[in-house]
């Protein structure tokens, strides 16, 4: 794996914190309904759909690199597409995703449907300028349904099969609501990842820390083994310059280099709750979570046993009957039972 730390020409540090805080068109909203806690937060105004799947733009691959360990169980690769000259180009913030349509036709003889991926970039881009978006794009491979001979995900692989120079048909940006708020020093920052979730994160970590944010941030990313992590030496590099920004893993498969066994996510709210904790009981910490559709569960579940009373309700509305039972919860309680409020952040698929 290759160094993923950028070098940050002092120059630009204004610039990003003005890309940050005003967007390309230059405005803040304040988009969130009343009544709810968080409901306060404003959001920068974001574009969308400025390339519709329909009717795509051609980008170029610049830079394709496996992101994760020689030795890791899934193939994940860091993808770099220039957008220049497109109306894609300075429209994506990070948090966003952006759609890649695979060449070819599906079974039924149409071509194929687009796929999301989360920008990985920063909302400036890898380039600095807005022109170059990247993605983080694990292999999907499986076995098939009908013959059990080897599946292969039609647009992972594709993309992570381009080469340097390869042309590419994306649409997007996507996403209006997993963002940093326009006023990012009024807030505090719980990241929370699986696999390839952790793609939106590098983007806002890199807004949030080149622009000399002081916000306390911490980074929980769960996989199942050490050499599954992403953009770890990446994500080290930057817990070694900023003092405000924690980063720390939870293997599910195996013991912690801590000693610790094997853990979800979850895990760490317990077991790093010294750290934790003050952040989420103060009114200024905001909860991400990206990943595997279903990681959310497990998570509120936990921050139901960390948290209490009005800390809870910050992230968490629950009937009265939920509460006495946290361990029974399931998935379909989730939005009824159990709504997160406009302070957390989920975007699992
Ligand atoms: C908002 C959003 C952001 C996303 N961000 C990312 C990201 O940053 N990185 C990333 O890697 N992914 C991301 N995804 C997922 C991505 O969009 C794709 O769903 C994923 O890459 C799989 O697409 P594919 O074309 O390779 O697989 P597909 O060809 O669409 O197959 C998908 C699944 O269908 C099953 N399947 C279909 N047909 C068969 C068959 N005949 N036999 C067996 N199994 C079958 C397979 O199990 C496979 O897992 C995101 C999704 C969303 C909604």
């Amino acid at each position: 794996m290759t160094g993923w730390t950028k070098a940050e020409p002092e120059g630009l540090r204004q610039t990003i914190r003005d890309a940050i805080t005003q967007g390309k068109a230059g405005e803040m909203t304040s988009t969130e309904r009343a009544g709810s806690p968080g409901s306060e937060i404003a959001y920068p105004e974001v574009q969308m759909h400025v390339v519709r799947p329909t009717e795509p733009v051609t980008g170029r691959v610049v830079r394709n690199e496996l992101c994760v360990g020689r030795k890791a169980a899934s193939f994940v690769r860091h993808v770099e597409i220039d957008v220049s000259g497109t109306p894609l180009e300075k429209s994506f913030r990070a948090g966003q995703s952006f759609g890649v349509i695979a060449p070819g036709e599906d079974a039924k003889g149409k071509p194929h449907k687009v796929r999301l991926y989360s920008i990985a970039a920063p909302t400036a881009g890898e380039d600095g300028n807005g022109c170059v978006l990247s993605t983080t794009v694990k292999r999907v491979l499986d076995e098939n349904w009908e013959d059990h001979k080897l599946f292969l995900g039609v647009a992972s692989n594709y993309i992570c099969d381009c080469q340097e120079g390869d042309e590419i048909l994306v649409s997007g940006p996507n996403g209006k609501r997993f963002l940093i708020p326009a006023k990012p020093e009024d807030h505090d920052y719980v990241f929370i990842a699986t696999g390839t979730g952790i793609a939106p994160f590098r983007g806002m970590l890199l807004d949030l820390l080149n622009s000399g944010c002081q916000s306390r941030i911490v980074l929980i990313m769960g996989v199942p083994y050490a050499t599954d992590l992403i953009y770890d030496d990446f994500f080290r590099d930057l817990e070694s310059k900023h003092t405000n920004f924690t980063y720390v893993t939870a293997l599910s498969r195996h013991n912690q280099p801590d000693g610790k066994g094997p853990m979800y996510v979850q895990g760490r709210l317990e077991t790093d709750r010294e750290l934790l904790a003050p952040i989420l009981r103060s009114d200024r910490a905001l909860v991400y979570a990206c990943g595997l559709a279903g990681m959310e569960l497990g998570i509120f579940q936990e921050m139901a046993r960390l948290l209490e009373g009005e800390d809870l309700e910050q992230y968490l509305q629950c009937d009265a009957d939920a509460l006495a039972d946290v361990a029974s919860w399931t998935r379909k309680m989730i939005h009824k039972q159990v709504k997160p409020t406009r302070r957390v952040f989920l975007e699992v698929y």
